[in-house]
């Protein structure tokens, strides 16, 4: 009830509530000085009305003040438990260490994009990418230079994706990217778009690397063309990844493509 009473009064402005508590202790504290003065002396005396109403004008503004400063302060803490919440959702849907999404929220995503597709009968294609010869990289340079790597690679991603995709790290050196109502032809593009500024990118003790740069490979799928549900959406793209393995790496693999 109290709660309830403090909602509403939440929607109103202070000035507005100070006006209102004025005129309603004014009110209280008059009748009770006016009964008060009935009660002793048979009937309302002028020193009573005199006295009654400067009580009831600081009783009031008192009254009023605290009210305001009670609702003002009620204002920051939801504002602040708002900010919070934010804050905490965030850090529940993003990978630490890059900053990406991270797995849960890519299924969450994925599902609701596969059923938003499946509603609307569209299309939409689905990236899973890995560094090529990470280990060897972490080995040589060390897990701090790796980290580093990894973060620049998402970077990346983010910076070549459109306002609408989604990029998550899947695990490991791995991530993927969903792209909502788009098909096989343009995401492969996207791809190639990715493989490429990747390779031409500059990051740590890259000279050291084998072919003098640090490369991914891709692997594309398209719903509804190539699987029938979320886990076969995932799984297909994993495997055009790794056939992107098999080729040779640093390419791009469309599924039904030879
Ligand atoms: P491939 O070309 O076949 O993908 O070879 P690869 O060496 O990249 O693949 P592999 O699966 O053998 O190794 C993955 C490596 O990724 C192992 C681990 O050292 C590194 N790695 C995974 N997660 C992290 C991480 O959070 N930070 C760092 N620095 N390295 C990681
Ligand atoms: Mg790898
Ligand atoms: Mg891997």
């Amino acid at each position: 009830m109290f709660n309830k009473v403090l909602h509403k009064l939440k929607t109103v402005t202070p000035w507005r509530i100070f006006w209102l508590s004025v005129l309603l202790s004014e009110f209280l504290t008059e009748t009770i000085v006016t009964l008060l003065s009935i009660l002793i002396h048979g009937r309302i005396t002028y020193d009573y009305l005199i006295v009654g109403s400067i009580t009831a004008l600081f009783v009031s503004i008192i009254v009023a003040a605290i009210l305001v400063l009670l609702i003002k302060e009620l204002r920051k803490n939801e504002r602040t438990l708002n900010e919070l919440n934010r804050r905490l959702f965030d850090l529940s849907i993003r990978d630490d260490l890059t900053d990406v999404y991270n797995r849960r929220h890519f299924y969450e995503k994925l599902e609701e994009e596969i059923k938003r597709s499946e509603r609307y009968g569209t299309v939409l294609s689905l990236i899973m990418l890995d560094i090529d010869y990470f280990k060897h990289y972490n080995d040589t340079h060390g897990h701090q230079a790796g980290d580093s790597v990894l973060r620049d690679v998402a970077l990346l991603l983010r910076n070549n994706v459109r306002e609408q995709d989604l990029v998550a790290r899947y695990g490991g050196e791995e991530f993927a990217i969903i792209l909502p109502e788009t098909g096989k032809q343009v995401a492969g593009k996207l791809a190639e778009r990715i493989r490429g500024c990747l390779s031409t990118q500059t990051f740590h003790f890259k000279e050291t690397l084998q072919s003098g740069k640090l490369t991914i490979s891709l692997g594309v799928a398209t719903f509804p063309e190539d699987a029938k549900s979320l886990n076969d959406l995932v799984e297909t793209a994993d495997r055009a990844l790794y056939k992107a393995k098999e080729k040779g790496r640093n390419r791009v693999a469309l599924v039904g493509e030879t």
